[in-house]
């Protein structure tokens, strides 16, 4: 802005003094021009009188003068007497319109272009008593003349002049631009300028009014989506269409293994957050305008992704990718698959038995005498699979949480009583002796699902101890914890296993197990049913010394 003021003034300058200079030449040309003719005039009548009285001879006895030309002309236009020219030579001057004014009227003038062009001739006549017309001649120069004469001068003084307007010029702009640039345009209204700037300010004033209203709202939404996402479980990632970043939430960062955030990765290429084949091919599938997803399986985790391509005018302007960590739907499933090829073969065995016996009796090769045997085979391997069904029913319904019971205040001495007398026989027969130790607590909680778990310990104490071993169960209650111990000297369980054997069929010693009748699901029974009575399950043991299983509730858990 400074620049184009500097020029606009320094090109008006110019222009001015252009016409300044042709307007003080058309004013004085002509002024001078009628100085001259007056002059003329004068010369004309001071030297009228001396001709009017001796004639010819009074011009004769002039002095020689180059600038001014004296003619005397005869009342019949013939030239007496010339200053510059021979008048014998001259021709007939009645013509000529000054002298033809002056005899008309007593005096006459004239303004001819003289033959070289740079000068024109001024004439005056004037006619004398005798009838005679004296005339004064003198040149003047012509306009360009003029100026061709003043050039070196004039161009000098145009210099000067356009340097001093130039100086002018830049000392003007500076001035002019000075408070424009010193603008306070955070308060527009603030600032005392120029009124013609006033209402640019108001409406600078207004937009940023409305720019700040604008930004307030934007960043209040921004807060809003920002919040709301930072307490998403799922991972949020939104970016344009060069796969930059745009926005992202912090559960993406940690699904995708991003251990901390050291600083944004907005704007940056999301690659960067993880460069697994299948998360590429996702995001490149999205940008291509497709809905894609796949599983990531990152160290532990397994995540879920959805891409969804974002479409603006028909064109993918960008895609959002949601994570879900589905790593305990995984596994569930993992776990519900290893169960059904489990309970399959476990249903196998004894049906292949029960169906090997049943043919043997239907064709008749079994001899009468193996009849019963062969019978009680049977009877066995199906008290086998109703033990196994009904234990896998028990599993699933504690495994669904969909059970029929209520909680309630338990007497524990009086259910552990309960339990052990319903196991004694089992326990005769194995010559085990049972015990339930001095002590008692009660508490809220769901009859049927404790009794299961004591039972399946209790049983598992008794199945698993030594000829003349004892059981012990004992309650407490210290504190905040309550406490109910089963304690064998029967086999023990090797360190090794001690966690182990609370998986779904997971036995030490299979064919011991199968021998006893066991399933392998007691103590998962055992597991799940303490999660859900809300109690822990602590296992210690020694091999050859036996084993104590203890559920312990801890009241500020
Ligand atoms: P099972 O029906 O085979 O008894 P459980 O789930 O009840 O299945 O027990 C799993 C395994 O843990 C058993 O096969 C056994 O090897 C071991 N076990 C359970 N309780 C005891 C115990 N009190 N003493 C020694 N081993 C035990």
């Amino acid at each position: 802005m400074t620049k184009r003021i500097f020029r606009t003034i320094l090109a008006t300058s110019f222009v001015v003094l252009l016409v300044g200079i042709a307007v003080i030449i058309g004013i004085l040309y002509p002024y001078f021009g009628g100085q001259l003719e007056k002059e003329l005039e004068n010369e004309a009548s001071y030297l009228s009188l001396s001709v009017e009285k001796d004639g010819v001879a009074a011009l004769e006895q002039l002095p020689h003068s180059s600038s001014t030309r004296i003619t005397l002309i005869a009342s019949d236009g013939a030239v007496l007497y010339d200053s510059q020219a021979d008048a014998a030579q001259m021709e007939n001057h009645a013509d000529r319109e000054e002298i033809r004014d002056a005899m008309e009227n007593g005096s006459g003038k004239a303004w001819r272009q003289s033959d070289t062009l740079d000068e024109q001739n001024i004439y005056y006549a004037l006619r004398l008593s005798n009838g005679n017309v004296l005339r004064i001649s003198s040149a003047q120069r012509s306009v360009v003349s003029l100026v061709l004469g003043v050039l070196q001068p004039l161009l000098w003084v145009a210099l000067l002049l356009i340097i001093l307007a130039a100086v002018f010029a830049s000392r003007a702009s500076k001035k002019i631009v000075a408070p424009l640039n010193s603008l306070d345009l955070e308060n527009p209204e603030k600032n005392d300028i120029y009124d013609e700037v006033a209402p640019l300010l108001t409406k600078i004033d207004r937009q940023q009014k409305t720019i700040r209203q604008q930004l307030a709202e934007a960043k209040h939404r921004q807060e809003e989506f920002s919040l709301i996402t930072s307490h998403m479980s799922e991972g949020l990632l939104v970016l344009d269409s060069r796969m930059d970043l745009l926005s992202y939430n912090e559960s993406a960062l940690r699904l995708l293994g991003v251990s901390e955030e050291k600083s944004s990765y907005v704007g940056k290429n999301i690659l960067v957050l993880n460069r697994n084949e299948a998360f590429r091919e996702v995001i490149e599938s999205s940008l291509a305008g497709h809905h894609s997803e796949t599983l990531l399986s990152l160290n532990d985790l397994s995540c879920q992704i959805i891409a969804n391509p974002v479409l603006t005018d028909g064109t993918v302007a960008g895609a959002v990718l949601l994570l879900v960590d589905v790593t305990e739907k995984t596994q569930r499933e993992a776990i519900r698959r290893e169960f059904t090829a489990n309970v399959s073969h476990e249903l196998k065995t004894p049906l292949t038995s029960i169906s090997g016996f049943a043919e043997l009796l239907q064709n008749g090769i079994a001899k009468p005498e193996d009849t019963k045997k062969f019978a009680g085979r049977i009877f066995d391997e199906a008290q086998r699979l109703i033990t196994l069904v009904s234990d896998i029913i028990k599993i699933s319904q504690i495994d669904e949480g969909h059970l029929p019971y209520t909680a309630e205040n338990v007497d524990l001495r009086s259910l552990i009583s309960g339990v052990l007398d319903r196991l004694r026989p089992a326990a005769e027969r194995a010559d085990i002796s049972l015990s339930l130790r001095e002590g008692n607590a009660s508490l809220e909680t769901v009859a049927p699902i404790l009794e299961e778990i004591l039972y399946n310990l209790v049983d598992n104490a008794i199945k698993y101890n030594k000829k003349g071993g004892k059981v012990a169960v004992s309650v407490e209650k210290d504190g905040r914890q309550t406490r109910i111990r089963v304690q064998d000297t029967g086999i023990g369980i090797p360190p090794a296993q001690q966690q182990r054997i609370f998986e779904r069929f997971y036995r030490v010693d299979k064919s011991h197990s199968k021998e006893i009748g066991g399933t392998g699901l007691g103590l998962s029974i055992v597991k799940h049913g303490a999660a859900y009575l809300g109690a822990q399950i602590l296992v210690e043991s020694t091999p050859g010394e036996g084993s104590t299983f203890t559920l312990v509730w801890d009241s500020t858990c």
